[in-house]
């Protein structure tokens, strides 16, 4: 075991601080690595504050971060994808049974066993609870470390390790999405990656957004049009005419505004996990049989796909660098839908 410096919240109503936390030392099939850029999602605000009390209550100190890109520092000696040196990547896994159906079929994000990232029980028990990457370091077994093509802007492919995978993944698996009509709901992190992705499959793309300020930026990141969904008019002239819309809102919402812009047979995957439970009208889904679904990040070798497609792309988030200690007034921005599109961590500043 050794200690490493991060930032963690006490409470439920505690700010981040600063913190020193365990992490076990690397096991034979582990790689250590030093944490460069780790994003913010909204999770980590969601988790900090509890707000997911009811499916997965917060277990205190909590140390969220689970979009991390660093360079390996230390390789154990069964390791064989890795050595000293390299770029390393970190999504929302750390561990999983390996031999359930799901893993078995690349599903790691569904195996009834699976590690997440931070705040799961810590199989390794260094701690009571996994502890995410706002730190120095981290600890991981290889199968969970995704090799991060070299060309990329490092602090804007840290948010490809959650918010890329959980867009790339629900777009995939749609289909042939070319020609296709593509919702966006919310152009927050996941958002703005739901863009770019949508549009680089061929999607005809429109965002829907509550910010009307954010409407050229929609257009910049790769939209086609935008709908200003507080305006009812707008809204109403686009009912009926979605083949898919993929909802990344993290609040309270009205999901049957969004059911009604889908044509037959047309999907909502929901991606945002808000703390309230949505209320679906059923008319919404059985006019028009439509379905409403939803989705978790992705599994690994998907995670990897996605990470190589935007090597080749040239495919990385909008990001605002920040240093560690504006990571309390960033997670008030991300109340207010104040970010473009992502928070990045530059995880130099935990060191001075
Ligand atoms: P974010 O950056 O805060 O973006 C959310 C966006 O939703 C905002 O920018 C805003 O966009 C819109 N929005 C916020 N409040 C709204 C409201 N009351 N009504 C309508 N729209 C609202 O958050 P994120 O990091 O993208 O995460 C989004 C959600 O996905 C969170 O709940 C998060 O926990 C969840 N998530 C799920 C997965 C998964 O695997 N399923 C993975 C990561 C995150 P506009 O300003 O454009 O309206
Ligand atoms: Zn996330």
């Amino acid at each position: 075991m050794y200690k490493a410096r991060a930032y963690s919240a006490a409470s439920a109503a505690s700010p981040l601080a600063l913190d020193t936390i365990p992490r076990r030392e690397t096991t034979e099939r582990d790689v250590q690595i030093e944490i460069l850029f780790c994003g913010v999602c909204h999770s980590d605000l969601h988790t900090v504050r509890d707000e997911w009390n009811s499916v997965m209550p917060t277990v205190y100190p909590c140390v969220p971060g689970h979009e991390i890109v660093g360079r390996i520092t230390r390789v154990g000696s069964a390791v064989t994808k890795f050595k000293p040196g390299d770029l390393a990547g970190v999504g929302c896994l750390v561990d999983s049974d390996h031999t359930c159906p799901s893993c078995q079929s690349n599903l790691e994000q569904f195996c009834p066993d699976a590690t997440f990232t931070y705040n799961s029980p810590d199989k390794h028990q260094a701690a009571p609870v996994t502890y995410g990457g706002y730190s120095e370091s981290i600890v991981v077994d290889e199968r969970f470390v995704l090799h991060v093509p070299a060309t990329l802007d490092l602090a804007g492919v840290a948010p490809l390790l959650c918010a890329g995978i959980t867009t790339y993944s629900p777009i995939r698996r749609w289909g042939d999405i070319r020609g296709k009509k593509a919702g966006v709901v919310g152009l927050g992190g996941l958002g703005h990656m739901g863009v770019k992705f949508a549009r680089a499959f061929g999607a005809q793309v429109v965002v829907f957004t509550t910010s009307p300020g954010k409407k050229e930026d929609a257009l910049r990141l790769g939209a086609h049009e935008v709908i200003v969904s507080t305006n009812a008019e707008e809204m109403q002239q686009h009912a009926g005419t979605f083949d898919f819309i993929l909802d990344t809102i993290a609040a309270d919402h009205d999901i049957n505004a969004y059911l009604n812009m889908l044509g037959r047979d047309g999907t909502i995957t929901l991606v945002g996990a808000p703390e309230k439970p949505l209320e679906v009208s059923a008319f919404a889904l059985l006019f028009g049989r439509r379905s409403l679904s939803g989705s978790i990040i992705g599994g690994i070798a998907e995670t990897q796909e996605m990470l190589d497609f935007c090597g080749q792309h040239n495919i990385t988030a909008d990001v605002e660098v920040i240093p560690i200690q504006k990571i309390n007034e960033a997670y008030e921005r991300l109340l207010k839908s104040d970010v473009k599109y992502r928070f990045s961590i530059d995880m130099a500043s935990l060191k001075g």
